[in-house]
């Protein structure tokens, strides 16, 4: 090797050659880098690793000033403190410097001066060491630890004596236990007993010995007594020479990603709204119950329960207090359903209730009937006091069907029966329901087509004072002429209209129809009484009293000619409202009387808030009045309720003058029926005033 440093060796002062080569090879091997200077700042000196440092070789060093030997955007501040050196100065760097020769290095640096045997400063000297991998080491130690303090994962560093040495913040703010309540334990200490098969240690140990790394669940007891489950890595850490050194324990709180797994399965298969199971779950559980009755021959049953006339109340009262009351009748539907059984929130306001092992129908029979005596204690919402019924079908499996869509089908088509039937009611399915329901279906387009074409009729059925033995009313009954079918009687369509809601137009014809009757009879000097139209629940959701008022103005009849009939449901329906809508309809001076009366519910205390004229006496006790005495007895019970009331009494349906002797004893003030006359077209109205009045009939 050339020896760079005898090059331009200082002659006056050389030292014998051999010394010389001994120096130079030491200063060669040497790692720091060395330069030397004399006093006018020339290089007199530079080893072998300041060369490799500067990217040059000796000759084109040696010998020039310093300002040539650095490269440019180091030379002043290395000039500067050379120059300070040359005065007795010591200047010590470190830092990362980027050099043209070998890139990005950390450079630990002395600049002092060069001092001879007697002390007197001769020059100076610039020596380098590389301390790249030692920085690069601190750098990356000093990350480490920022991870170690700042990671939300509990970081645990053990000895090979297996005690806690090391734990970071996030395992104390994960534990609770402070470094000092755990360094020296065993990490034993943490793990929650009783909730687990055995110490996970034990297995951690064993699988760190054989494969060095481990992996699991750990349930840990925190400092506050909560458990706290963990999801850790364990790894052992050798030094170099495979010596055990630690062991390092990395964990995360895994409660909060088992809440958001909760939370996801609730949401995938339990109803926000009312915290029900929702259809996917049903499913499942309506698969396990078939499979179960499949292996063990037992059976089940779907009820198919539906809310009756929700929609109505959903609109009065605004979706948030419509809410509040399915979660109302949610909770009510899971206290009265059997255990065991499955409350599903199936449609809007549908639910589906599963009873999995079902020992006869009469079970499911009993359950239906459990669920709407739950449903049938009234609501307080918004204000208000409201009744929800329900309609159920139930389907039983496996005579109803085998599989779940036919199953839940034909607990639908028994549910549409039941609110047919009336509502408020169960019914199980039976197969020529299937059958009725498509003849519904048709019967609801013929309702449709007929409207358009005019093919319904009212009849009146003349009212009979008692005392005076005057008509003091004609009750408008509808019919349907239908080209093919015949006369339909209203109660084969009614219910089709009220369900589809063509009995609001069909409503407002006969309104419309009976008024201008009226009028014609009232001009043609036949009659001075009111007409007497009978009105639907759904009507009364559609402004009634606007609709009374169109037509009354448009047959240019005066309201006291027009009476109202409306049922004890209708009313209970939605007693507010009705109060509200019979209230108007009141003061326009349209007559009111309630029909069916005796068959629905209604409790007395409503009855008096109604502003009510007259009270209709169920056909069906006066059918039996003279031989059941119950019936006589509940007719008696009416008749004095009304007087109490206020209310002129009158009985329907009266068929032969031994019952209207009857009813004329307990003091009914008016009746209709056969006895007198049937229901009339228009045109024989007159024909029959007229016998009436010259006393023929
Ligand atoms: P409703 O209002 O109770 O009418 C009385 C029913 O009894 C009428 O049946 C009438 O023809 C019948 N009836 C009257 N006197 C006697 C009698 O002495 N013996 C027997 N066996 N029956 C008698 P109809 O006309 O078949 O009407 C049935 C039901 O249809 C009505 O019961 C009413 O609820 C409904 N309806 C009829 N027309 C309308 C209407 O325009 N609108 C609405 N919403 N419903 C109507
Ligand atoms: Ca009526
Ligand atoms: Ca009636």
């Amino acid at each position: 090797m050339d020896s760079p440093l005898a090059a331009r060796f200082d002659a006056g002062n050389r030292p014998s050659s051999a010394q010389w080569s001994y120096t130079a090879a030491l200063l060669n091997r040497f790692g720091d880098a060395l330069l030397a200077f004399d006093k006018q700042l020339v290089c007199r000196i530079a080893n072998a690793s300041a060369l490799e440092l500067l990217g040059t070789s000796a000759d084109h060093v040696t010998g020039l000033h310093a300002r040539q030997v650095y490269p440019p955007e180091h030379v002043d501040r290395v000039v500067a403190q050379l120059e300070a050196a040359l005065g007795g100065e010591v200047s010590r760097t470190r830092a990362w410097r980027d050099l043209p020769s070998v890139g990005r290095r950390c450079l630990d640096a002395r600049v002092e001066p060069c001092l001879d045997a007697d002390g007197r400063i001769v020059g100076a000297l610039h020596s380098a060491r590389d301390v790249t991998e030692v920085a690069e080491a601190e750098e990356r130690a000093r990350l480490a630890m920022m991870m170690f303090e700042h990671t939300t994962e509990g970081l645990m560093v053990l000895g090979a004596d297996r005690r806690v040495r090391l734990v970071n913040p996030a395992f104390s703010a994960l534990t609770g236990y402070p470094p000092g309540e755990v360094l020296g334990e065993r990490p034993d200490l943490l793990v929650a007993g009783g909730t687990q098969n055995h110490n996970p240690y034990l297995d951690i140990w064993h699988a760190l010995e054989y494969d060095g790394t481990w992996q699991g669940e750990v349930i840990y007891r925190g400092r506050d007594g909560k458990l706290l489950p963990t999801w850790q890595t364990v790894v052992r850490v050798r030094d170099g020479e495979g010596d055990l050194e630690h062991y390092l324990a990395i964990f995360t709180d895994l409660s909060e990603r088992q809440r958001f797994e909760q939370q996801l399965e609730r949401l995938a298969y339990y109803d926000v709204l009312t915290s029900l199971p929702n259809r996917a779950l049903l499913s499942d559980r309506i698969a396990q119950a078939i499979s179960r009755a499949e292996r063990t021959g037992g059976g089940l049953a779907l009820l198919f329960v539906d809310l009756d006339r929700f929609k109505v109340i959903n609109d009065t009262l605004g979706n948030s207090q419509g809410d509040r009351l399915l979660r109302a009748v949610s909770q009510r539907l899971g206290e009265a359903a059997d255990d065991g059984a499955t409350v599903s929130r199936y449609g809007a306001d549908q639910f589906l209730l599963l009873l999995p092992e079902l020992g006869s129908p009469d079970q499911a029979a009993t359950q239906a009937g459990r669920l709407l005596l739950a449903l049938a204690a009234p609501h307080e919402a918004g204000g208000q006091t409201l009744t929800v019924t329900a309609s159920i079908g139930i389907a039983v499996f496996p005579d109803d069907g085998e599989d779940r869509e036919t199953l839940v089908q034909h607990a639908e088509t028994a549910m549409q029966a039941a609110k047919r039937a009336g509502r408020n009611t169960f019914r199980f399915f039976t197969q020529d329901m299937n059958q009725r329901s498509a003849e519904f279906l048709l019967l609801e387009n013929h309702l449709r087509q007929g409207l358009a074409r005019d093919e319904f009729r009212l009849y009146y059925q003349p009212q009979i004072d008692l005392k005076t033995r005057k008509v003091i009313g004609m009750e408008a009954l509808m019919r349907w002429r239908h080209p093919e079918m015949g006369l339909v009687p209203p109660n084969r369509f009614i219910p089709a209209a009220e369900e589809s809601g063509l009995i609001v137009p069909l409503g407002r014809w006969a309104m419309k129809e009976a008024c201008r009757q009226n009028k014609a009879w009232q001009a043609a000097g036949l009659l001075t009484a009111p007409v007497a139209v009978n009105v639907s629940a759904r009507q009364f959701a559609e402004q009634l009293d606007e609709v009374a008022a169109e037509a009354l103005a448009e047959a240019g009849l005066a309201s006291e000619w027009l009476e109202l009939e409306v049922t004890e449901s209708t009313l209970m329906d939605d007693v507010n409202e009705a109060i509200l809508t019979l209230g108007k309809l009141k003061r326009m001076g349209v007559r009111l009387a309630i029909d069916d009366f005796g068959t629905g519910y209604s409790s007395l205390s409503y009855l008096k808030r109604f502003p009510l004229d007259k009270l209709k006496v169920d056909r069906s006790f006066v059918i039996d009045i003279l031989d059941d005495p119950d019936d006589a007895a509940i007719a008696g019970a009416i008749v004095s309720l009304a007087k109490n009331l206020r209310l002129t009494v009158i009985a329907e349906g009266v068929e032969t003058a031994q019952q209207l002797d009857f009813l004329e004893q307990l003091g009914c003030d008016e009746m209709q029926g056969f006895l007198v006359a049937a229901p009339l077209p228009a045109e024989k109205v007159a024909d029959f005033l007229a016998d009436w009045h010259s006393g023929k009939v």
